[in-house]
C-alpha cells in the first residue's frame, strides 16, 4: 500500500520545496552580483572616473596617488587625505609643487 501523505504534510513538503528554492534563487543572485562586481572592478581598476584614461601612481612619502595625465585629475584612496591632513601645513604645498 503506498505512501499517502495528509494535506499537512504535503504542504510541509511543497514549503520546504519553496523555500529551498527561494535560497537557491538568492544564491545564485548573490553569486551574479560578486561577478558582475569583479567585472566591473577588472574594467575600471586604475581607470580615470573623469576620462577614461589610465592612472598612474606616483608615492609622496607614505602618500599614494594616483594621478590622470590625460586630463590631470588626482586621485586618493580610503585614508590618504585623512595622511595628507596629518602631516605638518606645508606638506600639501610640496605635493601641489610636484604635480604643477
Ligand atoms: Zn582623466
Amino acid at each position: 500500500m503506498p505512501f499517502k501523505p495528509s494535506e499537512k504534510e504535503e504542504e510541509y513538503f511543497a514549503r520546504q520545496q519553496v523555500e529551498l528554492k527561494r535560497k537557491l534563487a538568492e544564491e545564485a543572485r548573490r553569486k551574479l552580483e560578486a561577478e558582475e562586481r569583479e567585472r566591473a572592478r577588472q574594467l575600471h581598476f586604475m581607470k580615470c572616473p573623469k576620462c577614461g584614461m589610465d592612472l598612474e601612481e606616483v608615492a609622496f612619502s607614505d602618500v599614494r596617488v594616483d594621478k590622470c595625465f590625460s586630463c590631470g585629475g588626482l586621485w586618493l584612496d580610503a585614508g590618504e587625505l585623512d595622511r595628507i591632513l596629518d602631516k605638518e601645513a606645508g606638506f600639501l604645498r610640496r605635493l601641489r609643487s610636484i604635480f604643477a
